[in-house]
């Protein structure tokens, strides 16, 4: 099965991919992941992306689907879900060409939404674990021990691109690039939409009923 979890930043995309992952057989394929972890080991890859990464700008297409097709070659035939991408309208066009070529196609489109005001107030509060990839919120989902990873004990950080002055461009940026994608997948009988402001496990109870995992 493929799934693709697309919606704002901060709409709990990873999170739910994440509960998907841990109760379900499915490998969780995030190009943002992707990105920091370049980045973080310096490859050329990672030093081309940075700056985009940085700004809350995207990163080009031809670089976003090289890595994807790379991805989705060594892992054919596996129950994926794609978190924050496609973000293009040509990413969306270039992944389906990549399916098709694998014989391959994508199950369920699921859109996250949530109010502008409501992803300032999560992303600013969002820590994140850079060894695990555990993903917290201050206000909601606090680490046991403050800063600190529950599951492995790593320092959390805050992600330099969820400070509120880049989270305002990333959503200008979501609204004009990636939106569109709603109309390129609304006229198939695979795209729902969920209202993510019901919280993490009401989001998830949603989207298992919508893949008949209930
Ligand atoms: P995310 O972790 O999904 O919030 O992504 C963090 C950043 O990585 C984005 O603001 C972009 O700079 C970059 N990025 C992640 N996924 C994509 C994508 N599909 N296309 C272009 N850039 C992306």
């Amino acid at each position: 099965m493929k799934i693709i979890l697309s919606g704002p930043p901060g709409s709990g995309k990873g999170t739910q991919a994440d509960l998907l992952v841990t109760k379900y057989n499915f490998i969780h394929f995030s190009t943002g992941d992707v990105f920091r972890e370049e980045i973080a080991k310096k490859t050329p890859i990672g030093i081309t992306v940075e700056s985009y990464v940085k700004d809350g700008r995207l990163v080009p297409d031809e670089i976003t689907l090289e890595i994807t097709k790379n991805f989705l070659i060594k892992n054919k035939n596996q129950n994926i879900i794609f978190d924050g991408f496609p973000r293009t309208l040509p990413q969306a066009q270039g992944l389906d060409k990549i399916l098709l070529e694998l014989n391959d196609c994508i199950d369920y489109i699921i859109f996250i939404d949530l109010p502008d005001n409501e992803i300032v107030e999560r992303l600013t509060a969002r820590r994140t674990c850079p060894n695990c990839g555990a993903i917290y919120n201050l206000n909601f989902s606090p680490p046991k021990i403050p800063d600190i990873c529950d599951n492995c004990g790593t320092r959390l950080i805050q992600r330099p691109d969820d400070t509120e002055e880049i989270i305002r461009k990333r959503l200008l940026v979501y609204r004009n690039q990636t939106l569109e994608l709603k109309t390129y997948y609304e006229n198939s009988d695979r795209m729902y939409v969920i209202d993510g402001s019901l919280g993490r496990d009401r989001v998830h109870q949603e989207i298992i009923k919508i893949l008949g995992l209930a």
